[in-house]
């Protein structure tokens, strides 16, 4: 019954008077075709990047509509026995994990020039808080988890609310009736929407919710700039 789902769905964000979405899709490192799908859509994308992994051609031929987001340094799993999947374990100290996010940022910057903003998205979604709160101190103004994350002072944080990817189910889609009514169920939020992607793993069903989602009437796609209040520093 996806027509039914969509059209209510659509009926709800027209008796709102619209709504803001956003959409950031994590892992992106090279150019893959899957990548150069995720491209084509005419939606801002706010790609979360890997920037130890990052090739310069991945930056070579992205839109206006794409902003660069730092996906931690290398996306290592450092978890320790027993703690859940995380780049920045208990065991490392703040200041070494920082060092090592402010080294990566360089080297993002200095590949995605202006289009990179200074926002880290943690893999996996996880930092210790206690890092978050001193992330600013590395030249961070932004910060992007999941939904549910606390605020953390000095940053501008934006989440995630509907990760598009069952990853427990074979990282199939999680189907269209269950991403929409997540959707319906979260049109009181005070921030925008957020959709997560990850390119390198849709199936089929997964680029053809997409397709219908960016068609969505009604919706003000919000850019990573655009959310985080980034102003490029001057040229000169
Ligand atoms: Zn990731």
């Amino acid at each position: 019954m996806d027509g039914v789902s969509w059209a209510r769905l659509e009926a709800e964000i027209a008796r709102r008077g619209g709504a803001r979405f956003w959409w950031r899709d994590d892992d992106a490192a090279a150019p893959s075709p899957a990548l150069e799908r995720l491209l084509a859509f005419e939606v801002p994308i706010s790609l979360a990047v890997v920037p130890d992994a990052a090739v310069p051609e991945l930056f070579s031929n992205l839109g206006n509509h794409v902003s660069v987001l730092q996906h931690g340094t290398d996306h290592r799993n450092r978890a320790a026995p027993g703690e859940k999947k995380t780049e920045f374990p208990a065991a490392e100290a703040d200041a070494q994990a920082l060092e090592r996010l402010a080294a990566a940022r360089r080297r993002l910057s200095k590949l995605a020039g202006d289009r990179a903003l200074p926002v880290l998205v943690p893999p996996w979604n996880r930092i210790r808080e206690e890092l978050a709160g001193k992330l600013s101190s590395a030249g961070f103004t932004g910060l992007s988890r999941d939904g549910k994350a606390k605020p953390v002072a000095g940053l501008k944080q934006i989440n995630t609310h509907i990760d598009i990817v069952a990853w427990h189910e074979g990282r199939r889609f999680i189907g269209e009736e269950q991403a929409l009514s997540a959707a319906l169920e979260l049109m009181d939020l005070t921030q925008p929407l957020g959709w997560l992607t990850h390119h390198a793993v849709h199936d089929e069903a997964a680029w053809r919710f997409l397709e219908k989602l960016a068609r969505l009437k009604g919706v003000r796609w919000e850019s990573g700039a655009e959310l985080f209040s980034y102003t490029a520093a001057g040229h000169g």
